[in-house]
């Protein structure tokens, strides 16, 4: 029989991602309605180390639900990767009295949750926050859909100007090892071209492709490129297309950092709300050491162990759709 969990840390991991704040909120409310002492732990798993705790009461979430970023910051930290560095971090929860931990953040960060509660018996739930969506056991990530209304909305904007000059525009988006917001943008934006890490680029197939568009003088294309795609990022992409068709007027478009940033969308404020909720809950029902999901619009928990090994996959038959829809 696991031990009740009464004071709990909260932590966003890893890279930060917009909706994280509404999962705080939602984790320190629950929290505190359950009569327990909730700690928010400042840069993640370094705040653990350098402890940098402190108590959260209602108040020190409020006004926070519609900001991007995190409250709580978020760091990738290094030390937290040795046994002394862990020794450090659970000699400091010890102090504060911490027995239950809750980590919104990526794979990564839930390996170190795993590692640690295997290490010093301390219940960790994981929350998926992440831009990429690239963890299984989870229909979506906080922060994947704004991170996708942002590409399309500045994809929108360059398809207007392309269609203004005739240009071909390659736009790069975000994802270094998972496609999945060059998919779902590239699908949104009628995109005639999308390469993604998963998938191996035929790039010969793919200038076949933009030479045939231009025998047929449809010399607007948009390509949506992942920036981890096995072929290389917009530049390669760009150079590659230039020596082969100097035909088209070509510009590049790398989107950054902008789709880590801004207010939460409507989906990632409601699944970052319902998460933050069940992640204490899960804590105090004692389904420990899962990750906490949504599968179907229904609560689905994963074990941490599952969540760190499997991967979401990517649905074959939409990059066949996209191929249909761009001819
Ligand atoms: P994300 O959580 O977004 O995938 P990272 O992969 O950078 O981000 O992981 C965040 C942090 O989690 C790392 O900086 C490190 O502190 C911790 N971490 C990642 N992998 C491990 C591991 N194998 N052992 C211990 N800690 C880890």
């Amino acid at each position: 029989m696991s031990k009740k969990v009464t004071k709990i840390g909260i932590m966003t991991s890893g890279g930060d991602a917009p909706g994280m704040n509404a999962c705080v909120r939602a984790a320190v409310r629950t929290g505190l309605f359950n009569k327990m002492e909730v700690y928010g732990i400042t840069r993640g798993y370094s705040g653990m180390i350098d402890d940098d705790i402190h108590k959260m009461d209602s108040r020190s979430v409020a006004n926070i639900i519609q900001r991007g970023g995190t409250i709580l910051k978020t760091a990738r930290c290094k030390e937290f990767m040795t046994p002394e560095g862990r020794k450090k971090a659970y000699a400091n929860l010890k102090k504060h009295g911490i027995n239950g931990l809750i980590i919104i953040g990526g794979d990564g960060s839930f390996k170190g949750a795993q590692i640690f509660s295997n290490e010093f018996d301390i219940p960790c739930i994981g929350i998926p926050g992440t831009i990429d969506k690239d963890i299984a056991g989870t229909d979506f990530t906080i922060g994947f859909d704004t991170a996708v209304n942002t590409a399309i909305d500045a994809i929108d904007k360059i398809r207007d100007t392309a269609d203004a000059h005739d240009r071909l525009f390659i736009v790069e988006v975000m994802g270094r090892d998972a496609g999945y917001i060059a998919l779902y943008s590239g699908i949104g934006t009628g995109a005639e071209h999308i390469l993604i890490p998963e998938q191996k680029t035929d790039v010969e197939a793919v200038i076949k492709s933009l030479q045939e568009k231009e025998r047929r003088k449809k010399l607007v294309n948009i390509v949506v490129v992942a920036e981890g795609d096995d072929f290389g990022g917009g530049n390669e992409l760009a150079e590659i297309i230039k020596e082969r068709i100097p035909g088209f007027d070509i510009r590049v478009a790398i989107l950054g950092h902008v789709q880590r940033g801004g207010a939460p969308s409507s989906l990632d404020r409601m699944i970052a709300s319902r998460m933050g909720y069940s992640a204490v809950n899960c804590l105090i029902e004692g389904n420990h050491n899962v990750m906490v999901g949504i599968v179907n619009n229904k609560m689905h928990y994963t074990p941490l162990d599952k969540a760190i090994k499997a991967k979401q996959r990517i649905n074959e038959d939409w990059l066949k759709m996209v191929k249909i829809l761009a001819s």
